[in-house]
């Protein structure tokens, strides 16, 4: 993958510049006004818009299929800023009910001091067709729901939306571009944690949402300035130099999930183990039909419960017991004492989480180290 740079004066730099600038020159101040009043006009401020930053939203909206992107502080940043663009107070959302905590707070947030309804389903076509409301204005998904790896049907719950006139927004963080574009399966926004697979190396923190129409991108592009949500250029810079591997990365990602899927399948000590690569995984059929390869993150129950999987991760040492993922390296946590920790024991079950439950993001290391750590974690 490459990322274009802007040229300066006829100089044509390989790698992509950082624009360390708060602000830019103008000679006459209709210039600046105009600038500053238009998200794809001349650079006047970096919280409008800055070149580095712009070169990575060109290439993510490359790789996504759609018109124009907008970078962010974070991927709540993103998720946040697509949320406010696009709702207020008496407004319905339908949301799959597996969703980043970080989302379900904001929507909890929305709801009890904006009144923005909220019905969450687990995302089967039906529910969503009974779900909807004259109200209802915003269906909210993510490609692969985190920890359980469901596979949502984008195709058929994106024409359900549009033809109910809904803004169809996905959180793409877990597929990325490579695995599946959802602005091609009918999503109108694609929004991302570019912490995670698109930069890759646990280096950054930041968002990206992706436009499949320019009057959503300039909406949104309010929210964003307005409420400070823009990236940072050197943020935006280190984004970019590790997109560029996305490619290298993910493939290996993948394959390594593969060996590693299968063999915890086969160990005596591990349950249940959710990839949707599994025949065995309920999505299966799906996952094949969207996705044109299967992920990088397993989770997997160890057999014995919670102190059996709290020893585990105390005792792996190539993977590292911690939040995050997508990045180079290979991770491991317990989703019900960590990003499922809010959740009560009915509302674990509902996810499809239990006490055992291991979530491991797959990194690029040597399979046959992965396995041997793991095999003598469990052992
Ligand atoms: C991490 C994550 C987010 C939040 O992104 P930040 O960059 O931490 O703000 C949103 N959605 C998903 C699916 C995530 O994994």
């Amino acid at each position: 993958m490459h990322i274009r740079a802007p040229q300066l004066d006829g100089v044509r730099p390989m790698s992509l510049p950082i624009f360390q600038s708060s602000t830019f020159a103008f000679s006459d101040s209709a210039s600046l006004a105009e600038a500053l009043s238009v998200p794809d006009g001349a650079y006047s401020y970096t919280r409008h818009g800055n070149p580095t930053t712009r070169a990575l939203e060109h290439a993510v909206a490359d790789l996504e299929g759609g018109v124009a992107a907008l970078a962010t502080a974070s991927g709540m940043g993103a998720i946040s800023a697509v949320l406010l663009a696009r709702l207020r107070s008496g407004d319905h959302v339908v949301a799959q009910s597996a969703l980043y905590g970080g989302t379900v707070s904001v929507l909890r947030d929305l709801s009890e001091r904006f009144g923005v309804e909220v019905t969450y389903i687990s995302g089967s076509p039906e529910e969503l067709t009974e779900a909807l409301r004259p109200n209802t204005k915003l269906l909210y998904l993510e490609t692969i729901a985190n920890p359980t790896t469901r596979v949502n049907d984008l195709p058929e719950l994106a024409r359900i939306g549009r033809g109910a006139g809904l803004t169809v927004v996905v959180d793409n963080t877990f597929a990325s571009p490579l695995l599946c574009r959802p602005l091609e399966h009918g999503a109108h926004v694609v929004v991302h944690s570019s912490t995670k697979f698109l930069g890759g190396h646990s280096d950054v923190i930041g968002g990206v949402a992706v436009f499949a129409e320019e009057e959503l991108y300039r909406q949104t592009w309010h929210q964003v300035l307005d409420y400070g949500a823009s990236a940072d250029p050197f943020a935006a810079w280190l984004t970019a130099r590790g997109l560029q591997t996305l490619p290298l990365r993910q493939a290996k990602q993948c394959a390594n999930a593969r060996v590693l899927a299968e063999r915890l399948a086969e160990h005596p000590a591990v349950g249940t183990v959710r990839w949707p690569g599994l025949a065995s995984h309920p999505d299966h059929g799906i996952a094949a039909k969207l996705l044109s390869d299967f992920g990088s993150l397993i989770s997997f129950d160890i057999a014995e419960g919670h102190d059996a999987a709290v020893r585990f991760l105390e005792r792996v040492r190539l993977a590292t017991l911690a939040a995050s993922l997508g990045g180079v390296e290979t991770l491991v946590l317990q989703p019900s004492t960590s990003t499922h920790r809010q959740l009560d024991a009915a509302g674990l079950a509902a996810a499809g989480i239990t006490e055992g439950t291991i979530r491991m993001s797959v990194g690029i290391e040597h399979a046959e180290d992965l396995w041997a750590d793991l095999a003598h974690a469990l052992g």
